[in-house]
C-alpha cells in the first residue's frame, strides 16, 4: 500500500528526471553547488524531479533548488524514513510507501531518465539497479553519472578493470553516459529520453 500526503494538479512537467544523490552534503562545498545547479536546471526547464524524498544532504538541496526554479518535485520515501523525520514535506508530491523496493520501483516508473550525483552506498545501489535493469531490457531510459570534481574517477577506472577482466562488455558500459558538466549532461539525458527542453526562465 502506498499513500500520498500531498498531490499536484498543475500543468504537466516538460519531463521527469530521477536523481540519486547523497543524503549527506559531502566534505567539499562544491558538491552542494553541483546539487543546486542540477535542481536549478530541472526547474528552469519546466521539469520534474523524482527523488528519494529526503530533506538532508545533497538530496534536500536538489529538491529545494528545483522548487525555487519553478519545477515540481516528487519525493518517494518509505514509512520508516518518514518516522525518522527525514522526509522533505515541501515536495510537490510526497509518496510514502511501505518498502524500499516499492520506493525504487515507483521512482523508476515515474522518471524519463536517471542521473546519479555524488553520494554514498544508497546512491550506488540505486544507480547500479537502474543500470542493471537497462542492460536486461527492463527499461530503455537514459542513465547518467555526474562525475563532477572527479568524484567517480575511481569507479570508472574500476569498471574499466571489470571490462578488462571479461565480466562486462563495452556495450554495457556504453549504456551509461558520464559527464562532468551538470547542464550538458542533463540536456543530453533529457534529449535522449525524447524531450527537447528549453529554459523557461533566466535563472541559468
Ligand atoms: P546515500 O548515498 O547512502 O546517502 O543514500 C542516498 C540515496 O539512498 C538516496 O538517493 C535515497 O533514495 C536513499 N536514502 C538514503 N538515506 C536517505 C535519507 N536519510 N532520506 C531519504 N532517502 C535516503
Amino acid at each position: 500500500m502506498s499513500t500520498t500526503d500531498s498531490t499536484f494538479d498543475g500543468p504537466a512537467p516538460a519531463f521527469s528526471i530521477c536523481v540519486y544523490c547523497g543524503s549527506k552534503p559531502g566534505n567539499s562545498p562544491e558538491f552542494a553547488q553541483i546539487a543546486v545547479q542540477v535542481g536549478t536546471w530541472i526547474g528552469a526547464h519546466g521539469g520534474q524531479l523524482v527523488y528519494g524524498g529526503g530533506r538532508n544532504g545533497l538530496m534536500g538541496l536538489v529538491a529545494e533548488a528545483t522548487l525555487a526554479a519553478g519545477g515540481t518535485v516528487v519525493g518517494i520515501i518509505p514509512t520508516a524514513l518518514v518516522e525518522k523525520e527525514w522526509a522533505h514535506h515541501g515536495c510537490t508530491e510526497l509518496h510514502v510507501v511501505d518498502t524500499m523496493h516499492e520506493r525504487k520501483r515507483l521512482m523508476a516508473e515515474k522518471a524519463d531518465a536517471f542521473l546519479a550525483l555524488p553520494g554514498g552506498i544508497g546512491t550506488f545501489e540505486e544507480l547500479f539497479e537502474v543500470w542493471t535493469w537497462r542492460q536486461l531490457g527492463y527499461h530503455d531510459k537514459p542513465v547518467g553519472i555526474l562525475n563532477s570534481l572527479g568524484y567517480y574517477d575511481t569507479l570508472m577506472a574500476f569498471i574499466g578493470q571489470v571490462v578488462k577482466e571479461g565480466f562486462m562488455a563495452d556495450w554495457q558500459t556504453g549504456l551509461v553516459r558520464v559527464g562532468t558538466a551538470p547542464e550538458v549532461l542533463l540536456q543530453a539525458l533529457v534529449e535522449a529520453a525524447g524531450f527537447a527542453p528549453a529554459a523557461k526562465t533566466e535563472l541559468l
